[in-house]
């Protein structure tokens, strides 16, 4: 195809992520499923993942960011569509507007959507979020009751209807972490009080991709996934995607822009962090740390080049990083993947979170704006 981009892509299989979505669902068949798409969809392309994860029955979209649901509503997604990370002064009026469900944490954001709510003229869709035990977003237990006596006096007048009550793990992905029990205790009686207090919520809500895969007593009414829909798992504790039958969406492959002899005591790349330990083959992979590879991949990072897994050698620089290939041959143009689901012999996403001491999560989430996402497997009929 002409228009392939030559020098790297990131190619996303929306097949693949369609058929993850529907085994996520499958995992857990009692809850509805919201696919999270925040940060773009884990770096994968918000609009195009949003479509074929509602294509396969997600019937939530989530994202943290106000305006990453917005972008959604303009992009013409019209289903149910949660966010929920807000500050003072947030676009609550567009959202309210644009019937996206909010999530409140406290008293200052329940007055900030009935202040928006009342101006529009429209009740605003509200979810209540405690933290049940993560200590990041989340109204605390002991705040709970005056947020949840709040919300029923705001619904008592029209403003506000609440749909969800939810709160977030902070340790699923270490099953039988003592805290994951702790947090559903929480959950449970922050629940009961909510329901006495007179709320009556459409969705209960606390499993992320960990807690789905492998806590079904917290799946509720809806279950929030975000890695597990890219087909990676959300830590090596929880397993292997193949054991879920997920399968990784993001492929990254560059195109070898040089390949080149050089004698043996050559230093390779800023600082001469390697030195070829005889006559060798070096190739140069045209990406770097400006298109999300890790500068800490430096000397690590494993690629698939020339049939083999190769190691960073060096410093991986702005732009570019290079390979020895030792005694073989490749040549300029040639694929080098750097992570894909790993069927073809690549390294994958999980490897390279080990190479550089970090998680899946944000290998993906890193690959910037400068690689250009290529879509495979559209379903038919969309019109795209
Ligand atoms: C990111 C996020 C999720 C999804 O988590 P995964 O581990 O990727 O499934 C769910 N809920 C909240 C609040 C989040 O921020």
């Amino acid at each position: 195809m002409n228009e392939t981009p030559m020098r790297a892509r990131a190619v996303v299989d929306l097949a693949a992520l369609r058929a993850n979505v529907r085994a996520l669902r499958a995992a857990a068949p009692g809850a509805e499923l919201m696919a999270v798409v925040k940060s773009d969809a884990y770096g994968h392309g918000a609009v195009p993942c949003a479509r074929a994860a509602r294509e396969a029955g997600a019937s939530w979209l989530g994202t943290a960011t106000p305006e990453e649901a917005l972008a959604l509503r303009a992009a013409g997604d019209t289903g149910r569509l949660l966010c929920w990370l807000w500050t003072p002064g947030g676009p609550w009026r567009e959202a309210i507007e644009a019937d996206v469900d909010v999530s409140l944490s406290a008293m200052w954001a329940l007055r900030e959507a009935v202040a928006a709510a009342r101006e529009c003229g429209r009740t605003a869709r509200v979810q209540l979020k405690a933290d049940t035990g993560l200590g990041r977003n989340g109204c605390p237990p002991a705040d709970w009751p005056e947020l949840v006596a709040a919300a029923r006096a705001a619904e008592a007048e029209g403003t506000v209807t609440v749909t969800g009550l939810w709160s977030h793990f902070a340790c699923a992905d270490e099953p039988g972490h003592p805290s994951i029990a702790a947090q559903l205790k929480v959950f449970r009686t922050l629940l009961a009080q909510a329901e006495q207090a007179g709320l009556r919520p459409e969705v209960r809500h606390i499993a992320n991709s960990p807690a789905t895969l492998t806590l079904p007593e917290s799946h509720f009414d809806l279950v929030r996934t975000g890695i597990a829909v890219y087909g990676i798992s959300p830590s090596p504790e929880v397993g292997h995607p193949g054991d879920f039958g997920l399968r990784p969406v993001m492929t990254l492959v560059a195109s070898l822009a040089s390949v080149k002899r050089v004698p043996g005591g050559h230093g390779v790349s800023y600082g001469h962090r390697y030195i070829t330990p005889g006559p060798t083959t070096l190739a140069l992979v045209p990406v770097g740390y400006a298109d999300g590879v890790p500068r800490h991949a430096s000397g690590t990072g494993p690629v698939l080049v020339a049939g083999k897994w190769r190691t960073v050698a060096g410093t991986v620089a702005m732009d570019q990083f290079v390979v020895d290939l030792g005694g073989d041959a490749a040549a300029p143009g040639d694929e080098a993947v750097l992570f894909g689901p790993g069927d073809r012999g690549e390294p994958t996403a999980e490897d390279w979170a080990r190479a550089v001491g970090s998680i899946a999560y944000e290998i993906v989430t890193r690959i910037s704006a400068r690689v250009p996402r290529v879509y495979v497997g559209r379903a038919e009929g969309t019109g795209n």
